[in-house]
């Protein structure tokens, strides 16, 4: 059965769907089966993935809203070998429209239940809020996977999602859980960055993953190419990172 993950940060820029792209591909290198899901309006996984979002006839728009069901708007990655659920600016509407219809935070999970057989991860890219959409990521999944960049604030704004994890776990899916911290654009040089680093070790013991992703341009040049970093250069440090953080993934889901 599939597990399913969401990568989440109430912060825009942290790395979130750099992380979402390369660990599906990642993933898909060591022979998982992958399903990426965008919940970002802002399409920045579905473009990543080489898919273009604005050529969409269907995406998550449609099958949140119940206009269409999963295989009329799955996609298969043409650079990454895994399948996506696609979206774009439509998504946007989404927020508003499923305030009215039934079940509203639970309906990516409605629909994403018969495809469970079908993966072994899914991974969903959330938007920078803790908006409704993101509220559907966390309905859906067992875990959720936290990147962020070590700096001063990193720790404060934790605290924020951390108790949404709490509220969502208490009120809507006792199967949440926080799966681990991935520390991001992370940059050996700077003493704070290590100083926050170790902060964090500290504070969330083996929550920290032990992978951590380097500040890498190869990583922030792929989306332009329509591939993930792990495939636009696999030797790069950045892909690298993201290759030992999906051994860590497939390790930490035994002991699930
Ligand atoms: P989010 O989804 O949280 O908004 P992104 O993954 O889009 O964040 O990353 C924000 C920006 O930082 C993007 O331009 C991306 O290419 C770049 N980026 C992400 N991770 C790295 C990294 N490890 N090294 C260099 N640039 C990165
Ligand atoms: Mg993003």
């Amino acid at each position: 059965m599939a597990r399913i993950f969401c990568v989440a940060n109430q912060k825009g820029g942290v790395g979130k769907t750099t992380t979402c792209v390369n660990l599906a591909a990642a993933l898909a290198r060591r022979k998982q089966r992958v399903l990426l899901v965008d919940l970002d309006p802002q399409g920045n996984a579905t473009g990543g993935s080489g898919i273009d979002k604005r050529g969409l006839e269907r995406s998550v728009y449609h099958l949140l809203v119940g206009m269409a069901d999963l295989a009329a708007v799955r996609v298969a990655s043409p650079s990454g070998k895994f399948d996506v659920l696609p979206a774009n600016r439509d998504l946007a509407g989404a927020e508003v429209e499923m305030v009215e219809l039934e079940g509203r935070e639970k309906r990516l999970k409605k629909a994403l239940a018969g495809v469970a057989d079908d993966y072994d991860f899914v991974l969903i890219d959330c938007p920078p809020s803790l908006s409704l959409l993101t509220l559907n990521g966390l309905c859906s999944a067992h875990g959720v996977i936290i990147p962020m960049q070590c700096e001063y604030y990193a720790l404060e704004g934790l605290s924020d999602l951390v108790n949404t994890i709490k509220k969502v776990h208490a009120n809507l899916n006792r199967d949440l859980k926080i799966i681990g911290l991935l520390r991001v654009m992370f940059d050996p040089r700077m003493t704070l960055q290590q100083q926050v680093s170790a902060q964090l070790e500290d504070h969330f013991g083996d929550k920290v993953f032990k992978a951590v992703v380097p500040r890498n341009v190869r990583l922030a040049e792929a989306p332009s190419h329509g591939m993930p970093g792990v495939v636009y250069d696999p030797a790069a440090k950045g892909s690298q990172a993201y290759l030992d953080f999906a051994e860590e993934m497939i390790e930490r889901v035994r002991t699930l």
